[in-house]
């Protein structure tokens, strides 16, 4: 008879993880929250689309093979496309093209040392091994690296953006990181991550894996034998010989904190978040005329870090010609912007969008806002130290999330990579593990 796993959680994680199981020969069985599968990449459709869209904006870098892999293996026909959308930057009121070395020297108000400065440190990062010092420092060593007035103006923007009070604290080994493993190229597959959340849902149960959607685990607690005991939408479940949490981190340690040794639940409690928001908007027209895919804001007076024109990536085809813009920042977990209305928020960011284009409005189709609590963990040197392994110390329980992911930044490929790597872990254990009667 099979082994049988019990997997929580159908964002990317769960659904890979439920792949690499099903392959290795075992049962599955594979719960979500949510009505639809994909977790963070999950997206939507509107009237006439081809593809649905992704609630938050979403691309593959071309160093990211494990995610790749993963897709040929599951469906050696959908394809990855890799163009090279334009990044820019919104400095002093203007669109300033960001993609390389040329547009540096070109940065307008930076002295020629200082572009200097910036470009010998960037490619310092981009070709420097790991190094454990990365993550024994902060990024407040980084205008010492790439000079003070290239932090000033461009990086520290857009770190306090993203993290808020907290950025002097985060490891310089999460921004080496990030300079590390990109490329200008970037990936999206045919139909998009959410269309490829879909698809795996359908492959999965076509492999008989057991699918149960809209069911939160409210419960969890040790059962006989090794099993554990859930409690679902307020009915009881018993997992199989093993059971995975593929959940945000905050929500696995709501459910087994208690189960911790103390110190550690109370350590890992106080791991700080950002919640992410994105206001949709549908247009007639382009947003940003000049093509831009990835226009950083670097004025911290604006209500939001990024503005993602999806369709200047991806062709507007897809989307019955219509013109798809994130307007994206990450928020603290109680921002009110996280419980106002669609309609509130975008009357907040209206006058700011103005001032990218003013007359905005008279293409404007229609718009949607998606909001996600811990939707960025806050990767400080301390809880680089306290990072949770893959097994939680307790019986047949295992567990991942964005936190479990370092160096590397969170994101879809070192998902995956994990996944794999618990699922050897998994079937290894098993192996050894005389079968519970
Ligand atoms: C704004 C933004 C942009 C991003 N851009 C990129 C990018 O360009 N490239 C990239 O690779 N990555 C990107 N990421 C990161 C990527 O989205 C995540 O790393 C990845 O989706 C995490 O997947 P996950 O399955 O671990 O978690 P999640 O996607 O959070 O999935 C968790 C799942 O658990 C379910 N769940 C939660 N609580 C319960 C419960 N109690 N009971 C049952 N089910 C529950 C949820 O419904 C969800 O389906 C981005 C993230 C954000 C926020």
């Amino acid at each position: 008879m099979n082994k049988r796993a019990t997997i929580i959680g159908a964002g990317f994680s769960g659904l890979s993880l439920a792949y690499f199981l099903q392959r290795r020969g075992w049962k599955v069985e594979l719960f979500n929250q949510s009505n639809q599968p994909g977790g963070l990449a999950a997206g939507f459709r509107e009237k006439g689309w081809q593809w649905p869209l992704d609630s938050f904006y979403h691309h593959l870098f071309q160093q990211d093979r494990a995610f790749r892999h993963w897709l040929q293996e599951m469906f050696p026909t959908i394809t990855i496309d890799y163009p090279r959308p334009k990044t820019s930057l919104l400095l002093e009121g203007k669109i300033i093209p960001f993609n390389g070395t040329a547009d540096l020297w070109r940065l307008p108000g930076f002295h020629w040392n200082q572009k200097l400065h910036l470009g010998a440190g960037m490619g310092l990062l981009k070709f420097s091994p790991w190094l454990p010092i990365f993550a024994r420092q902060t990024v407040s060593r980084l205008p010492q690296l790439l000079g003070a007035q290239a932090f000033g103006e461009i990086w520290k923007p857009l770190l306090s953006a993203k993290f808020g009070d907290l950025w002097p604290e985060v490891a310089l080994g999460w921004f080496w990181a990030r300079i590390k493993s990109r490329s200008s190229r970037l990936g999206y597959p045919q139909g998009g991550f959410a269309g490829l959340a879909d698809k795996t849902l359908a492959y999965l149960k076509q492999k008989h894996v057991s699918i149960y959607q809209q069911q939160k685990l409210s419960r969890l607690r040790p059962g006989n034998n090794g099993h554990w005991q859930f409690t679902f939408n307020g009915r009881r479940h018993h997992s199989g010989e093993t059971t995975i949490l593929a959940l945000p981190f905050p929500e696995s340690l709501r459910l087994i904190g208690p189960l911790l040794p103390r110190r550690q639940q109370q350590q890992w409690q106080q791991w700080p978040s950002r919640a992410a928001l994105t206001l949709v908007l549908r247009l007639r027209k382009p947003f940003l005329m000049d093509n831009t895919y990835w226009l950083n804001i670097l004025n911290p007076v604006f209500p939001f870090v990024v503005v993602v024109e999806h369709t200047n990536f991806i062709s507007p085809a897809h989307y019955n010609g219509e013109h798809l813009v994130y307007v994206g920042g990450y928020y603290a977990n109680d921002d009110p912007l996280l419980r106002q209305r669609p309609a509130t928020i975008l009357r907040r960011f209206t006058p700011w969008l103005r001032k990218i284009r003013l007359d905005f409005e008279n293409d404007l189709i229609g718009f949607n806002v998606f909001r996600a609590r811990a939707a960025q963990p806050v990767i400080t040197p301390y809880f680089t130290r306290l990072r949770p392994g893959l097994e939680t110390g307790l019986p047949n329980l295992y567990w991942l999330s964005q936190n479990h992911i370092f160096p590397w930044d969170r994101g879809l490929n070192w998902t995956v990579a994990n996944t794999k790597k618990l699922a050897r872990l998994i079937d290894s254990k098993t192996r050894k593990r005389p079968r519970a009667s």
